[in-house]
């Protein structure tokens, strides 16, 4: 007799094949039988009558590294019907620290101590995760946040901690280009790491060095450390965020293409949404993060403030480019800005229409610890991505569903990033309903070597997902994020069922996968 049973559903398999009609029974947490197995029996059954079957979601790119600690249900991403997240992106990861991690920081000397330490504390998620090792923590962990090249010995000394990790199971290797200290990196460094990456056949994702002016370069420089190291490199969260450069969507695309004809294995994921969202930091000039957020909020306090400024000032130089900057989070520092725009902010909470000085104002008075939505990109290039054979990934978190437990106000990337993406593929004729599934679940196992994952077959991690194609869609707004997304009836995962009848169970069966 097996664990269980979904009856009735259309099973779509995620391998892109055509859907068809059949039973799906569940033991010891994999896939026994696809078929018709009207004569079998199990301890539970569930109903899937008109509905689709399809493996879990994977979020292909998640910063859900540590969102355990504050609440183990990721309803967030579960009411899509995602089952794993890839997390640990953007060259940022809670390991490998130099120190050993204490009682209060969840700073971990390795990925080994990392998952012990969540296990020994008895902590539980959700959602299941694959995590990366963050270039940038590394980079820290070695030689701190300085603005130079990493000597001989330091190289040496990360590539051994990377080999280590990836040794015990991550995924591969992420970098943050657009961050310090990420971007101090040499491409030696960062071709040298790769190298590590190619031995292990894990993946090296990349917030590139740029995603606006000088995206040619950076998917440039990208696709040189594939092409020699012979790593897989993947372009996170691709878009096209300067003004200067919408609409040039398929002129960059083609640089992939050209890259993999010449043998480099590139590929990328994309959010449905056009709006960004990361730290104010990211407006400040390189030069004034070396040494990280304590050496720009010193620069902000003394004599070189205004030189700071001007570099703000070259992304808000008017009242119409601090409309594109929407508060999310204060750090809890100064709430009055959450859901305000930084020109909403100048005029009203600073009285001033120098809004390069209300941001360096609202980077001191929060700590550097503020973040925004940036409404800089434009819908026909985020469309051209998405119908391109690219993986979709929220770049945002697992969170609870209840508004009083959120202090911020998130992009609503977190609770409908992957929901959107199939409403877009039915109202918009985006794929087929067969593909949007392949493209959120075998596709993109297959890009990040998940290999008991991504399609529905016998032997297979029995993480299932079963919804409605006509009206999976996300509720999340700009303004209201925190509403979860409808369409999604049951979702198991590892066996169990987490989400039944459209509502989570109190089971949380997530786990840390490793390679
Ligand atoms: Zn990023």
């Amino acid at each position: 007799m097996d664990d269980l049973l979904i009856r009735g559903g259309l099973v779509i398999d995620g391998t892109g094949k055509a859907a068809c009609r059949a039973d799906v029974a569940i033991l010891d947490g994999k896939i026994a039988a696809i078929g018709d197995l009207s004569g079998s029996s199990a301890c539970q059954t569930l109903d899937a009558e008109g509905l689709a079957v399809a493996p879990g979601f994977i979020d292909a790119h998640a910063h859900s590294d540590l969102t355990f600690l504050e609440n183990s249900s990721g309803a967030s991403k579960l009411y899509q019907g995602v089952t794993t997240e890839i997390s640990g992106n953007c060259g940022s990861s809670p390991f490998p620290w130099a120190e050993q991690s204490d009682a209060t920081s969840w700073r971990c000397a390795s990925f080994r101590d990392f998952c012990d330490r969540f296990e020994a504390e008895g902590y539980q998620m959700a959602v299941n995760q694959a995590m990366l090792v963050g270039h940038g923590t590394l980079r820290e962990s070695v030689m701190g946040s300085a603005d130079r090249p990493a000597t001989e010995e330091e190289l040496n000394r990360m590539k051994s901690l990377l080999r280590r990790d990836l040794t015990d199971g991550a995924w591969g290797l992420s970098l943050g280009l657009e961050y310090a200290p990420g971007f101090f990196a040499t491409e030696e460094e960062l071709t040298a790491l790769a190298e590590v990456v190619r031995e292990y056949d894990g993946i090296l994702t990349c917030h590139m060095r740029s995603e606006g002016l000088r995206i040619r370069e950076a998917i440039r420089e990208l696709t040189d450390i594939g092409r020699h190291s012979g790593a897989h490199v993947h372009i996170s969260h691709l878009k096209l965020d300067h003004v200067r450069v919408h609409g040039q969507a398929p002129q960059v695309w083609a640089l992939v293409e050209e890259a993999r004809g010449t043998g480099v294995r590139v590929t990328a994921d994309v959010y449905p949404y056009a709006a960004s969202c990361t730290s104010l930091t990211i407006r400040c000039p390189r030069w004034s993060l070396d040494g990280g957020n304590p050496a720009l909020l010193e620069l902000l306090r003394g004599p070189h403030r205004q030189e700071v400024i001007e570099g703000i000032r070259s992304h808000y130089f008017s009242a119409e480019r601090a409309e594109t900057c929407l508060f999310s989070d204060d750090g809890g520092l100064w709430p009055e800005i959450v859901g305000k725009t930084l020109r909403t902010v100048a005029e009203d909470l600073l009285g001033t229409t120098d809004y390069a000085s209300a941001a360096a104002e609202v980077l001191l008075r929060t700590q550097a610890k503020a973040w925004c939505i940036f409404f800089v990109m434009s819908e026909e290039d985020m469309m051209y991505f998405l119908s391109r054979d690219v993986s979709i990934g929220s770049d945002g978190w697992a969170l609870s569903g209840n508004p009083a437990e959120i202090r911020t106000r998130p992009h609503p990337r977190s609770y409908g990033a992957t929901a959107a993406f199939f409403q877009l593929a039915r109202e918009k004729g985006l794929c087929t309903i067969e593909e949007a599934v392949c493209r959120v679940t075998g596709k993109t196992a297959e890009c990040f070597g998940l290999t008991d994952r991504g399609t529905l077959a016998p032997g297979k991690a029995a993480d299932i997902t079963v919804f409605d194609p006509d009206t999976i869609a996300p509720r999340a707004t700009w303004l209201e994020p925190v509403q979860l997304a409808a369409g999604v009836r049951h979702v198991i995962v590892n066996g169990i069922i987490v989400l039944k009848d459209g509502v989570q169970t109190k089971m949380r069966a997530g786990r840390f996968l490793r390679k």
